[in-house]
């Protein structure tokens, strides 16, 4: 009897648990599983030829403001989350994948859609375990990724801080 009411007990604190990190956490995103920061997230490109799964590190999402982003994404930054090592599978599609030197002076990798241009990631090059740096736009759950930190600060546009503050529409015009 007495081991039975530890097992209820039990279940319901697990149930709790599980509920409260789900939904406080992660905000209800289905299926995020979530140990400490890392989570799994699903991404697709416009043109839905490339479709992955990645597993992602929660605690590590950068806005980069390097000159390499801006030119690449076409616009002032780039929200960048990081996969664990060896973190990211296609379930659909392969990027194409550009070579070419980072502002930090190493060869960068960058993958995106032969289709339609979307970018997937940046990682190394070379052999060993690969740590990608997920463009965020291309994330399912990318409501719920929230930039904790900005680097290459020093090429970031002036105007880039005021746009909370422009006047806004919820539509086009
Ligand atoms: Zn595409
Ligand atoms: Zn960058």
């Amino acid at each position: 009897m007495g081991g039975r009411i530890v097992e209820l007990a039990f279940d319901f604190a697990s149930y709790y648990l599980r509920d409260r990190i789900y939904s406080v956490v992660w905000l209800g995103v289905p299926d995020a599983r979530l140990v400490g920061g890392e989570m799994t997230v699903e991404g697709e490109c416009h043109c839905g030829a490339i479709q992955f799964e990645a597993q992602i590190d929660a605690e590590k999402i950068v806005v980069c403001h390097c000159t390499d982003c801006q030119v690449l994404s076409g616009t002032a930054f780039r929200t960048v989350v990081f996969t664990l090592p060896d973190g990211l599978t296609f379930s659909k599609g392969e990027p194409k994948v550009y070579v070419k030197t980072a502002q930090s002076g190493n060869p960068r990798a960058q993958g995106f859609c032969a289709e339609c241009g979307s970018a997937i990631y940046a990682t190394s090059v070379g052999d060993g375990p690969k740590v990608y740096g997920l463009r965020a736009g291309s994330l399912k759950q990318r409501e719920t990724l929230v930039p904790t930190r900005q680097v290459w600060r020093s090429s970031a546009l002036s105007w880039v801080d005021d746009v909370g503050a422009l006047p806004a529409v919820q539509g086009q015009s």
